[in-house]
């Protein structure tokens, strides 16, 4: 059929036709792909800086804020951090499309990373009113750290997103011969058709998901991507309205990432 095809497009247009046509599709992937890697560069270096004025606003060293001067401060955090995720996201859905994300694996302790990723998101789970709480046991990986941390702090933000105040997230290790992560939360649910879907990009449970929580659907096949190159697996499993258990499992020490 597609040698039938080719063959009537051949007799329809020429050769050289469908050889411009190729040429011209090929030329404007390229110029969307630089577009796109230019603006995010771009709008990533003011962010970044932005953010940093943002945190020493928060630190008091300035002159102490009102309570009003404090809530505005938060708002103007939330949602720096929230550019500053997608971006980030955008940059590496756009490395995911032309192959693998890069990674630089090195020996990590697992108890370090699960201790950032708690520092990264205490903030934000602080001003959603959720407590975290972990559960680790030592372990040694080979692996990226930033993206291991990427992908915790990616979970977390979910669970913290997805769940109510005064609610408790649970972040656990655990070992057998592989290292087993769990980020449990006590929130809305996922209901048993999306339990899949929501690892592909651009998925969310409800359209509204993106405007009412912020989000964009990237985060969990960024973390499936980060996770596979791992030679690992995630998954979750849910009760609707009951809440919601990310399972990563990441080989030991010495099978490394690519
Ligand atoms: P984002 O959170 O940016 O929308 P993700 O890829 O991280 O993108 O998540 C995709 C969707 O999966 C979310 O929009 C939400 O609908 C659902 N989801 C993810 N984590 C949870 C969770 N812990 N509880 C309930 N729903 C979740």
């Amino acid at each position: 059929r597609v040698v039938l095809l080719s063959a009537e497009l051949i007799d329809l247009f020429g050769v050289q036709c469908i050889l411009n046509i190729i040429n011209d599709i090929t030329e404007r992937k390229r110029l969307e792909n630089e577009f796109i890697s230019l603006v995010s560069h771009e709008l990533r270096t003011p962010l970044t800086s932005l953010m940093g004025s943002l945190d020493l606003l928060g630190t008091g060293q300035l002159g102490t804020l009102s309570a009003k001067g404090q809530q505005v401060l938060n708002i103007a955090t939330t949602n720096t951090e929230r550019l500053i995720r997608l971006i980030n996201d955008i940059l590496d859905l756009e490395r995911m499309k032309s192959g693998k994300i890069p990674m630089q694996p090195v020996k990590c302790n697992v108890a370090d990373l699960i201790d950032q990723a708690v520092a990264a998101m205490q903030a934000m789970a602080e001003r959603a009113q959720i407590t975290l709480l972990t559960e680790v046991v030592a372990a040694e990986l080979i692996a990226d750290p930033d993206r291991i941390l990427q992908t915790l702090t990616n979970l977390l933000s979910n669970a913290i997103k997805f769940s109510e105040p005064g609610g408790t997230v649970w972040l656990r290790v655990r070992r057998s011969h592989e290292v087993q992560i769990e980020v449990q939360d006590c929130g809305r649910g996922i209901p048993a058709n999306k339990l899949q879907t929501i690892f592909e990009r651009f998925q969310q449970v409800d359209v509204s998901d993106s405007r009412k929580k912020g989000g964009t659907g990237l985060g969990l096949a960024i973390c499936r991507k980060i996770v596979e190159q791992h030679h690992g697996k995630i998954w979750v499993e849910s009760v609707l309205g009951q809440g919601s258990t990310f399972h990563v499992i990441l080989p030991s020490s010495e099978y490394g990432c690519e």
